[in-house]
């Protein structure tokens, strides 16, 4: 199944520096297969950060349905786009352009990849929930956007630096009226996290096989569900640790997957073909389980 590359195929890729280990190529092509979409989806790594507007412009005229953003250009793309839609402007990133005739639309679908994925494998809907996000940064400020969006009941936004957690709750203070949006540093969180029923790591603290959990472990127990959004390693210490007290345990390739299905949605622009999440997730769970141990994939 699926059209050889041809002359009206149309592009997608990953636009990112570096994209060497991406899983998106994987999961997008075999989607487009499935779909019998005559689309190919292609790496777009940039050796220097200042090329990203020369690439834009060739993209604008070239045939591309749309592309994924990554590190370090997520926040920069807000710029550079014609159109954002309010969830990115919210979280203050792209992670989803949509390209309509040389219109470059901007969305993020990061925060709604998690939504999805905890429905999916938790059961999880987040209205009047207790929640707890670990980090400030740009995942971080996709969840919490997705989860004020989805009118939960508290969530807190727990950083190392907490300067940086109460940046992004005074950015979302204005949409949050069902929701109680504060930050904490996490020498303060405690009590948060033990009341949470949901615990979200959005740190890269995991992403090596010896990580510490980016929480002391003592504070997670039985009844709660504790995602991780690192998705490159089997099992991480947070992740080990939730299993141990009796919680939910859940992996960030689900979100993943989830964020890369809404993608091709929105590009396809209708109803009819939703994106193959089950395939794209073994496409992906494949390519994780073949590369080097140690080895990131982003
Ligand atoms: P980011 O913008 O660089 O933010 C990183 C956050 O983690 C910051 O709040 C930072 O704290 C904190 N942090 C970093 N190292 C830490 C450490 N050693 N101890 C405690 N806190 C630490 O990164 P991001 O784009 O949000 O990505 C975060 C993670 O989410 C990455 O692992 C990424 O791969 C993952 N992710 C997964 C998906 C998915 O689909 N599963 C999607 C997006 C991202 P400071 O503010 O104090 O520096």
């Amino acid at each position: 199944m699926g059209k050889p590359i041809n002359g009206r195929t149309r592009l997608a890729g990953i636009l990112g520096m570096p994209v060497d280990h991406s899983l998106s190529p994987v999961m997008h092509n075999a989607a487009y297969r499935e779909l019998d979409f005559d689309w190919v989806y292609i790496p777009l790594g940039l050796n220097h950060e200042d090329d990203l507007a020369r690439v834009l412009r060739a993209i604008r005229v070239l045939p591309f349905v749309g592309f994924n953003v990554t590190m370090p250009f997520k926040q920069e793309m807000l710029t550079h786009c014609d159109e954002v839609a309010m969830a990115a402007r919210m979280a203050g990133a792209v992670n989803t352009v949509h390209c309509v005739d040389g219109h470059l639309v901007g969305y993020n679908t990061d925060g709604r990849g998690l939504v999805e994925s905890l429905a999916e494998e938790a059961r999880f809907t987040s209205a009047g929930e207790n929640i707890t996000i670990i980090g400030a940064g740009g995942a971080a400020g996709a969840a919490a956007v997705a989860f004020v969006l989805e009118k939960a009941g508290r969530v807190a936004i727990v950083n190392r630096t907490v300067e940086r957690a109460e940046e992004l709750v005074e950015r979302l203070i204005p949409y949050a009226r069902s929701t109680e949006i504060v930050p904490l540093h996490i020498s303060e969180a405690e009590e948060q996290i033990r009341d949470s029923r949901l615990l979200v790591n959005a740190t890269p603290m995991g992403m090596a096989q010896d990580d510490p959990s980016p929480v002391p472990v003592s504070w997670i127990s039985r009844n709660q569900i504790v995602c991780d959004m690192v998705y490159n390693v089997r099992e991480t210490a947070v992740l080990k640790a939730a299993r141990d007290a009796g919680a939910l345990a859940i992996g960030g390739l689900g979100m993943l997957v989830h964020q890369a299905a809404l993608a091709i949605d929105i590009w396809s622009e209708t109803a009819h073909h939703k994106a193959p999440r089950d395939l794209m997730r073994s496409a992906a769970q494949a390519a994780v389980s073949a590369a080097r141990p140690g080895e990131v994939i982003e």
